[in-house]
């Protein structure tokens, strides 16, 4: 199924992300792992998408997994480092082989030494490249809060606009804190014409050094509120998953009740989490 029909239904939809494994020693576990979050019964699941390309079949073998033995959506991530004309038509390829109709396409973070070759500098180029080739459903990136790179806000959401009309069909938003950090962009890109739908990604913190991580990677806003309770339970493993579920499942709950029902969470692969969010909203979203 296209994740645009998902969207375009009038419900809640409630879909999970994970990420393949960085070495092929992790493969079975992280395997698994997948696959005890798919038994959750999401509306779709996004794989992402090695940093620098390294382990980039997994990530199309782990989604082909969970599409052929769970029948989950999938929707896999792709990156434009690395990314070769021919390597994009491969890709394409496969895809197609294996019954896959969606895709993600990210630019990716270009690595630290600044080296890579490629032939696709934004992901718009890249989104413009496999809309002409092929009928794939393709989500792009959004920042509520502007890009890291980005200094200017409104420079952003020009940049947006044109990988939106590159050939986005949705986008999923980088993870925030602060709801009303999203109502605002919403009501910024719907100003600047842009009205595909728009997926807020949701990351449940559980520990106080994936708040650290998070944070320093995206420089997302971390409110008074929440860096009150990662300071007081920080230091107590299980209160602070507990803390983190709940405060995650407050802010879908706020976020649904004010019209916004796409919603997509980072799980960062623990099905433990993605459950207990799902449990907070048994009658929310039934
Ligand atoms: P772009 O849309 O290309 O934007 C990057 C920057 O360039 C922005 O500052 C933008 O304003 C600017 N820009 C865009 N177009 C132009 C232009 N024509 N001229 C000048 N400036 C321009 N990374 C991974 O490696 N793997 C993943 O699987 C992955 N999944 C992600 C999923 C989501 C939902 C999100 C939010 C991020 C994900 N990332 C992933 C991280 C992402 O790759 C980085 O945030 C990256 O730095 C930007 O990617 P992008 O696709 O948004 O880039």
């Amino acid at each position: 199924m296209k994740v645009k029909d998902i969207l375009s239904q009038d419900t809640v939809s409630v879909s999970f992300e994970v990420f393949p494994p960085k070495k092929i020693e992790s493969f079975d576990s992280v395997k698994s792992a997948t696959e005890a979050i798919a038994q959750l019964h999401p509306d779709f699941m996004s794989v992402t998408y090695g940093a620098a390309g390294t382990t980039a079949g997994f990530t199309i073998e782990i989604a082909e997994n969970l599409q052929n033995a769970y029948g989950v959506t999938v929707l896999p991530h792709f990156t434009c480092v690395s990314a070769k004309q021919d390597t994009v038509e491969e890709m394409i390829k496969k895809l197609e082989e294996d019954h896959i109709e969606n895709i993600m396409v990210l630019r990716g973070d270009i690595p630290k030494d600044g080296k890579r070759e490629h032939d696709f500098e934004h992901a718009s180029d890249l989104i413009r490249f496999i809309k002409e080739r092929t009928d794939l459903c393709i989500g792009g990136a959004c920042y509520p809060e502007g890009h890291v790179e980005s200094t200017n806000k409104a420079k952003d959401i020009y940049y947006l606009k044109e990988k939106v009309d590159a050939g986005c069909d949705f986008l999923t938003t980088q993870m925030f804190f602060d709801n009303n950090i999203l109502y605002n962009f919403l009501y910024r890109i719907r100003e600047a014409d842009i009205h595909v739908p728009v997926i807020a990604g949701i990351m449940p913190i559980t520990t106080a050094r994936q708040l650290e991580r998070s944070v320093s990677l995206s420089g997302t806003n971390v409110p008074e509120r929440f860096r009150a309770i990662v300071d007081h339970f920080g230091t107590n493993p299980n209160a602070m998953k507990q803390a983190g579920i709940i405060y995650a499942s407050e802010q879908i709950i706020d976020l649904i009740a004010n019209g916004i029902t796409h919603i997509h969470v980072y799980t960062m692969n623990k099905p433990d989490v993605a459950e207990g969010i799902l449990r907070n909203l048994s009658e929310i979203i039934k």
